[in-house]
């Protein structure tokens, strides 16, 4: 089958071109985690789920990782040491999209664990090896300057909700809904958000 043509994104055809990356590319490897990236996005948005968290959040959880589809390096560019920035890629491609909660969500999720190393100390050892290593090429845990610029954002807890089903959702064998369950849910957040007008 032909793949439709996705050259112009719109509120009609993002969930599809976003499906259509989990189909072609989910199974990816996971920068060195046990998971695929398929699997990874669908475990945090069933922990999500699972969680009770609303739409935005179970978006959010589902679409973090997105960004590592959009930019023009190999997935494994950071593994191999090099950052490609895929929260800002993601929360770019979202974000004409999606509301504000859920890019913040996205743009701020690598950051969200370099605040939460400065301020959780308990957090540092739930990390994943890969996680640690990336966390030294992302600028390792926040100054207290950045700590308190970063928790000013409305959407701070949100975000660190996000990171956390983040670091969860990297168990291998974990069943999960594919991504056709959340589709529905998906289009639900663009419309409503699209039917705000354009935004600020
Ligand atoms: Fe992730």
């Amino acid at each position: 089958m032909t793949r439709p043509d996705y050259s112009s994104l719109s509120a009609g055809n993002i969930v599809d071109f976003i499906g259509d990356i989990f189909e072609r590319r989910g199974a990816d490897s996971y920068l060195g985690e046990q998971v695929t990236m398929s699997e990874h996005m669908l475990q945090g948005a069933k922990l999500a789920d699972e969680a009770g968290a609303g739409d935005h959040m179970v978006a959010a959880a589902l679409l973090h990782d997105i960004g590592h589809y959009t930019n023009e390096f190999p997935d494994d560019a950071l593994e191999k040491g090099v950052d490609n920035h895929h929260d800002e890629a993601g929360a770019a491609v979202l974000a004409p999209f999606f509301p504000s909660v859920v890019t913040d969500c996205v743009r701020y999720h690598v950051a969200a664990k370099r605040y939460l190393c400065a301020t959780d100390p308990g957090y540092f050892d739930r990390l994943s090896a890969a996680s640690v290593h990336t966390l030294n090429l992302q600028g390792g845990p926040m100054s207290e300057e950045e700590v308190e610029a970063f928790a000013k954002n409305p959407n701070l807890e949100a975000i660190i909700q996000v990171r956390i089903w983040d670091e969860e959702g990297k168990v291998p064998g974990m069943e999960t809904p594919p991504f056709s369950h959340y589709a529905p849910m998906l289009q639900r957040v663009v419309d409503e958000h699209m039917s705000m007008g354009p935004q600020e």
